[in-house]
């Protein structure tokens, strides 16, 4: 049975180039109204893959904007959790959307039931790093996050989605129970944990295109094709690129 797993990232309304990744709450709310009428439980991705073969949609949001906090308050009206990733490395501080939550908030969100995930110590693509820095990343976010939050996470993100055999075996080694990319398709059950994909949820979406996509895993077109239609992503894969090459200079 496919699994769909939703990926968000800010709850706000952001305009230009990142439009599509800043869902604001009232259009959070259509969309998992919709998908909570259609029949389906709303949980994070760990409880998702744990409940293999019944009607469930994952709910994900990476980065962990301190407007997550609004995001929250839609989950709980509609009865739904989630999986919230963070960059241990970032907590405090701001990212391309907003500002990030705290630690505290991060262990009120846990409290209110919310799987905390891991997206990396400071969100650089883990696929171009060398085998120490990548080692470093995954490491210390895990550590931290155990520190911070009193066990481990279960779940990882990776950063821009982009993994590959070195990265994903990384993160099996570091205890993982599954690992998210982008991926804007259907997960089967029974594939492979370390690389699940993910559908982008735009403030486009109503309800009944939200249920759609996850009925469908979206329109058929080739991944190549998703990828070039997304300039959003393109320029923030373009921006953590930079920065990784100042922090590697
Ligand atoms: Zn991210």
């Amino acid at each position: 049975m496919p699994l769909p797993v939703l990926m968000y990232h800010s709850v706000s309304t952001v305009d230009g180039r990142l439009r599509g990744l800043a869902v604001p709450p009232r259009r959070l709310r259509e969309q998992l109204d919709a998908l909570a009428a259609a029949g389906y439980a709303l949980v994070g991705l760990t409880e998702a893959l744990r409940r293999n073969g019944t009607q469930t949609v994952a709910v994900t949001f990476d980065d962990g904007y301190v407007d997550f906090l609004e995001g929250l308050d839609v989950l709980r009206a509609v009865g739904a959790t989630a999986t919230l990733y963070v960059n241990p490395g970032h907590v405090g501080t701001r990212m391309a959307l907003g500002p990030l939550l705290s630690w505290d908030q991060i262990r009120d969100v846990a409290g209110a039931g919310v799987e905390i995930g891991n997206h990396s110590l400071v969100h650089h693509p883990l696929d171009v790093l060398p085998e120490a820095l990548l080692d470093k990343e995954i490491r210390e976010s895990t550590e931290r996050l155990a520190d911070e939050l009193g066990g481990p996470a279960r779940s990882f993100a990776y950063p821009h989605g982009y993994h590959s055999a070195r990265v994903r075996a990384a993160v099996a080694r570091y205890g993982y129970d599954n690992a998210c990319e982008v991926g804007r398709r259907l997960y089967r059950t029974g594939a492979g944990r370390f690389a699940v994909p993910r559908l982008q949820v735009t403030p486009d979406h109503d309800g009944a295109a939200t249920v759609a996509l996850t009925r469908t895993g979206g329109p058929p077109l080739v991944p190549a094709a998703k990828r070039a239609a997304q300039p959003a992503w393109r320029a923030v894969r373009w921006a953590a690129l930079r920065g990784l090459h100042r922090t590697l200079a």
